[in-house]
């Protein structure tokens, strides 16, 4: 199969909060992404770069909301994952004027760094970029391990959580005034979790990193995949007792 035969669907947008735009994933192997406006400056950033296919479905969707993705002047990851990196490849060429910062943490910003495909496209998935349309090129990455908070625009001062188990660059975003979490793959709503059987990836080394986001004052949580959460203390609680049942279990 070839997924770059397919067109992405819109991404359907929501506002979370003044100033943060959630826009949903395509069905097929895509993440949700976020945005965060400054309204000072205009600039936006981006959290996590979807699949590539669909870009144009994002620039759609924030087109609904008057975001223009040419004011992308920075691009956060959550982990190296395909379904949140490819993305980059397509939106740097659109944005090659002006083009973005690109930031993310330890082992991400290390594959982006030297192109490290068999890190991109983890375990047996049968997929390859080029049926994304894409080709893995090394990138300028920052570091966030050199940053433990970042201001991201006046409103929004992140802290950077590094929350393997899900992947070796798996981290997590938080902003203690307005209580957000973006999690990556770490936790989803419904007592859902990340994955932990790709290479990297580890239930016990899971069950850890979602017990310490367990114990943050979390409002809204906004994950890789699936809803998004208003509850997010809930939701968290829920996840970190699915996990520790299987942590029982084995
Ligand atoms: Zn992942």
């Amino acid at each position: 199969m070839f997924f770059s035969n397919l067109s992405g669907t819109v991404k359907q947008g929501k506002k979370v909060l003044d100033n943060l735009y959630f826009f949903d994933e395509n069905p097929m192997l895509d993440c949700n992404q976020y945005v965060l406006n400054n309204s000072d400056t205009d600039e936006l950033s981006l959290f996590d770069a979807g699949n590539g296919i669909s870009l144009k479905g994002l620039i759609q969707g924030m087109n609904q909301f008057d975001l223009n993705y040419k004011k992308i002047t920075r691009i956060f990851l959550t982990h190296e994952h395909v379904d949140h990196v490819l993305g980059l490849y397509p939106l740097l060429k659109l944005l090659d004027d002006n083009p973005p910062q690109i930031l993310a943490y330890g082992e991400t910003a290390q594959i982006l760094k030297t192109g490290n495909e068999s890190k991109i496209f983890p375990g047996n998935l049968g997929i390859r970029p080029s049926m994304f349309g894409v080709e893995i090129v090394p990138l300028n990455v920052v570091d966030l391990k050199d940053q433990p908070n970042i201001q991201i625009t006046p409103e929004f001062n992140f802290k950077i959580f590094y929350t393997p188990g899900h992947s070796l660059g798996s981290i997590s975003y938080y902003e203690k005034e307005r209580k957000i979490l973006i999690p990556g793959d770490l936790v989803f709503t419904g007592g859902s979790f990340g994955r932990y059987d790709f290479p990297g990836g580890s239930l016990k080394v899971l069950t850890q990193s979602i017990k310490f986001v367990s114990e943050l004052d979390v409002k809204y949580l906004l994950p890789g995949h699936m809803g998004i959460s208003s509850k997010g203390n809930q939701d968290i609680a829920h996840s970190y007792r699915m996990v520790q049942s299987l942590s029982d279990f084995f």
